[in-house]
């Protein structure tokens, strides 16, 4: 099927449309172009239509990805291998590709061409790990590299983050302070991670977070979230990006390997080969809320040895925090003198209290404060070899603290102004708009940014229930920063009774449209179908489902808990509809409709 490349006079192509089913199209100088990594491929034929698809050369795609042909002449089939080492078997007239031994079925089939193979250029792009935007009628094809997974591990040769990438990049590094952060902006790359974050716990690092900077151009940001200003190099290799801080830790501390034995994935970075990952639109829907599930904070420390005190080393006896006459007083007693090295961050605000040569037996211990000035309180035993105990106390507001040392240092004091909550509010609806701060969430073609819609509709979700006076808490009011294990910390704290976070889908595929809504845990259910019907009835887009899911949001509040993609904003016309206040409206007042319902179902239903 492949014979009829027919040249046609350009006035032809207008006559004929470029969905022509039967011919080839040959294009208009500069027409149909492919733009990879920001530069335009240059091709000795131009790129031709085949069936609407945009299809080009084999040989300038590939290496304008940093991948490698091996196609004997004549031969009917070949070899691509991406730069991070998957191997794409192509077939001329086999539409199937076989992507790291999975079947990838592309638009149209290689095709030989004045000896030259020729392949459908975004499907191919894709298959190497590509993220493609097709633009026009098809006829530019843009695409870049994808982060698809970021690891770390502390070595003797300090904190190692390795920033996968499935095609070349660059970087930009920007060092800020107040509080220390080391900023790896990944130039022409997509995150394919969707805005993760994992708590470190490392001496040197607190958190690495990762998200889409900027779109066209196309900027992932991996953020450091440091403890001190520390020394760093950022190197690229063929797999991506190398960050290593050597601070202070990893002087203190060779040969540190086993603090962290196995290097720690980011949640919601793919298992399986990178380049694969991102193919899938069901792997696309996976990656973006699957983070921040089970950030382990601090780091687990291997199983310890038998422990008596020893120079250098000492018991955490206990840590113990109470509160009195408007000041709350942290207590920690040692076996042995202990010399503190205390810490303030913010953002979210905490003090951290390092406590070298301390061993904690329990190891790790969560203290659920819930006062006026503390939220909550970790002890954990953060390193082996030499010892580290750290106390972190979150803050609920930024405080000053004053530390005092008795009993020969044995015993240490922090204390700050401080109040026991007042007693239990009435029950609440939690809403909670997705995203917010420098998360932007999805972004749409045009631009419209998914926390800008969620915090919109979720005001108004907010208004509508009030008018019924239904207490609501939102998770946020502003444009800022809330940490997803933060979410349903604010719903348990204010009471609430149903939480419900809003979101926006996003799919690589435009086309992609609809509602649908997740549950975590089985009492859950009923809300996200009441929610999800609602919703479906009042904006009119395509029912795509109600859907058990493990989002950290909803399987971390302890009450009736969905999260609704209200629709797909990488859809042209559903991101019109998003950021259109009256439709915005009509979906608020759904969910609120939805809420009322499914909160007068529950109260008027019989006792069991
Ligand atoms: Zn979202």
């Amino acid at each position: 099927m492949k014979q009829a490349w027919t040249a046609l006079a350009v006035a032809s192509i207008l006559a004929l449309g470029v969905s022509s089913p039967v011919f080839a199209i040959p294009a208009q100088s500069g027409r149909l172009r492919v733009i990879v990594n920001e530069t335009p491929v240059s091709f000795s034929t131009p790129p031709a239509l085949d069936h609407g698809v945009l299809v080009a050369p084999l040989g300038p795609l590939a290496s304008a990805f940093g991948a490698t042909v091996v196609w004997e002449r004549d031969a009917r089939k070949g070899t691509v291998t991406s730069r991070t080492g998957t191997v794409v078997h192509l077939t001329i007239g086999d539409p199937t590709a076989l992507v790291a031994g999975r079947q990838v079925t592309l638009p149209v089939s290689p095709a030989r061409r004045s000896g030259a193979v020729w392949v459908p250029a975004a499907g191919f792009l894709r298959t190497l790990g590509a993220y493609v935007r097709i633009s026009g009628d098809a006829e530019v094809i843009e695409a870049v590299s994808q982060v698809t997974e970021i690891t770390w591990r502390r070595g003797s040769d300090g904190f190692v983050v390795r920033a996968a990438a499935t095609g070349p990049v660059n970087t930009q590094v920007h060092v800020l302070t107040d509080p220390d952060r080391l900023v790896v902006d990944i130039l022409r790359a997509v995150d394919s991670l969707k805005d993760a974050k994992i708590e470190v716990g490392d001496p040197d690092v607190v958190a690495i977070r990762s998200a889409q900077f900027s779109v066209r151009p196309d900027v992932t940001r991996i953020v450091l979230d440091l403890i001190r200003p520390v020394p760093y190099a950022v190197a690229l290799d063929g797999e991506g990006v190398v960050v290593t801080v050597s601070g202070t830790a990893a002087a203190r501390n060779a040969p540190p390997q086993d603090t962290n034995p196995a290097p720690a994935r980011l949640p919601g970075s793919p298992s399986e080969g990178p380049s694969v990952r991102p193919q899938g639109d069901t792997a696309t829907r996976d990656l973006e809320h699957s983070n921040g599930a089970a950030a382990p904070e601090p780091h687990a420390v291997p199983s310890l040895p038998e422990f008596v005190d020893s120079p250098g080393a000492f018991h955490i006896r206990a840590v113990d925090y109470r509160i009195a006459e408007g000041t709350g007083q942290l207590t920690i007693l040692a076996s042995q003198p202990v010399a503190p090295v205390v810490k303030q961050f913010t953002y979210p605000a905490r003090l951290a209290v390092d406590l070298p040569g301390g061993v904690f037996l329990p190891r790790r211990e969560d203290l659920e404060i819930g006062s006026d000035a503390v939220r909550n309180i970790i002890v954990a035993q953060l390193q082996a070899q030499p010892n580290l105990t750290r106390v972190l106390v979150y803050f609920h507001r930024k405080t000053s603290v004053t530390t005092t040392s008795t009993d020969g240092g044995r015993t240490l004091t922090i204390a700050l102004s401080d109040i026991a909550r007042a007693p239990k509010r009435p029950p609440a609806v939690v809403i909670d708009p997705g995203h917010g701060g420098p998360d932007s969430g999805a972004i749409g073609p045009a631009g419209v940014r998914e926390a800008d819609v969620t915090l919109e509709i979720g005001r108004m979700v907010r208004q509508a229930l009030e008018r019924q006076h239904v207490r609501v808490v939102l998770t946020r009011t502003t444009n800022t920063m809330v940490g997803l294990e933060e979410r349903p910390d604010i719903a348990r704290r204010e009471g609430g009774i149903v939480f419900v976070s809003i979101h926006a889908n996003a799919s690589q595929y435009s086309s992609k449209k609809g509602t649908e809504t997740y549950y975590g845990t089985p009492e859950s259910a009923s809300l996200a179908s009441t929610i999800q019907s609602e919703v479906v009835q009042a904006l009119g887009e395509p029912d795509r489902g109600v859907r058990a899911a493990d989002f950290y949001v909803v399987m971390n509040s302890p009450m009736p808990a969905v999260l609704i993609e209200t629709a797909f904003i990488s859809n042209p016309a559903e991101e019109q509809l998003l950021r259109n206040p009256a439709t915005q409206r009509r979906i608020a007042e759904a969910i609120a409709r939805a809420i009322v319902r499914y909160l007068g179902a529950r109260t008027t239903a019989p006792a069991p």
